[in-house]
């Protein structure tokens, strides 16, 4: 062969299927419900600070992320080298397995779960070990620790679970990790972690306290409402979190990312007010869901899930046509995020029309 040839694990990678967005339809306003966005418009203060940083575009960003490391050591009361910021979970997620895997060492996650992880998994020539949910979309947690094998260096445990929506309890993470090898890494990603209203809710950076094994992966794209800037980051200990940081593309996070989440970190108070809102919406969706006969999982974070099976394309062309616009998994189910109420409203008109 002539031509220059990626690894072969390259043409293996799935494709990263992006939600769609909202079809334009004259006179009608249309919502993106398919890609678990926030659906609030920033506040206030965050677009200031960010508008003034426009300004040193000429500049690349500060390299170490120091002021976003301050703030996000005090605000979660962690060592600053316990951290590892980067552009978004997914470049948290891609970095965990390219610093712990050699081509062919294994990493276990549950599927359905995030579309991204087998992904970053065959981008680093690693392989993917699926464990099917159990039927009610929560992780099959047992199941998970005996598809551990000398083989395994890392596990992704998705909570709550996208796309399904089951949150694990702490009592289920701490009987897993007490059956998971101390030398494998357990990756416990909390992107939705502020939306988790459950009687047990994981205490993530307890969790990571007690253990050496465990990251928390945490993201501004979704509670935070900053997916479009590319910010997350790992809680972890510090040998981990400096691997972390080892592997990540230098002036990554640009400096309006850095702003905007230093920005929306100092009103994190205001921000939580708002996925107290998005909680009572998900609420009023869920009720009103089960009302119509739909047995939907638990939803604990901001969106919910249809096991639809193969009807699922007819299911999101009738959500087309109702101006909502939703995340179609072929032959699987589809994922609805919770939105302005004006869409979640439409969501319900459409449960009501469409048979169960
Ligand atoms: C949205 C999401 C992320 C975060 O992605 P970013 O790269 O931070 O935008 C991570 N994990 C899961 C499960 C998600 O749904």
């Amino acid at each position: 062969m002539s031509s220059p040839q990626p690894r072969p694990n390259v043409a293996d990678i799935p494709p990263y299927v992006a939600g769609k967005p909202p079809a334009v339809r004259p006179g009608m306003v249309s919502y993106k419900l398919s890609s678990n966005e926030n659906p609030y418009p920033p506040l206030p203060g965050v677009v200031e600070a960010v508008q003034q940083a426009v300004g040193q575009m000429n500049r690349y960003p500060d390299m170490g992320s120091t002021a976003l490391y301050a703030k996000l050591a005090e605000t979660f009361e962690v060592p600053a080298d316990h951290l590892s910021v980067a552009t978004g979970s997914v470049g948290l997620i891609y970095q965990l397995v390219q610093a712990f895997c050699d081509p062919g060492d294994e990493v276990v996650f549950a599927w359905r779960s995030f579309e991204a992880y087998p992904i970053a998994v065959t981008a680093a020539a690693a392989t993917s070990v699926r464990v099917p949910l159990l039927p009610d979309g929560r992780h099959d947690l047992d199941a998970m620790a005996a598809a551990v094998t000398d083989r395994t260096k890392v596990v992704l445990v998705c909570t709550p679970n996208n796309p399904t929506g089951p949150a694990i309890t702490q009592a289920e993470l701490d009987a897993f990790l007490a059956q998971v090898p101390g030398h494998v890494l357990v990756v416990v990603d909390e992107a939705y972690l502020e939306f988790v209203r459950t009687d047990d809710p994981v205490d993530g950076i307890a969790t990571y306290r007690r253990h050496d094994n465990v990251v928390l992966t945490r993201t501004f794209s979704k509670a935070y409402g900053l997916a479009g800037f590319r910010v997350g980051y790992a809680v972890a200990p510090a040998p981990i979190a400096a691997a972390l940081r080892a592997v990540s593309l230098p002036f990554g996070v640009s400096t309006v990312a850095q702003v905007a989440a230093i920005a929306s970190l100092e009103r994190r108070a205001e921000l939580l007010e708002r996925v107290e809102a998005l909680v009572a919406e998900r609420t009023r969706v869920v009720e009103g869901l089960r009302e119509r006969g739909w047995d939907v999982p638990d939803a604990q974070g901001n969106f919910v899930w249809f096991g639809l099976g193969e009807r699922t394309a007819d299911f999101a062309l009738a959500a087309d046509e109702l101006g909502i616009v939703v995340r179609p998994f072929a032959g699987e189910g589809a994922r609805v995020s919770i939105g302005e109420p004006e869409a979640n409203d439409r969501l319900l008109d459409l449960a009501t029309r469409f048979p169960r």
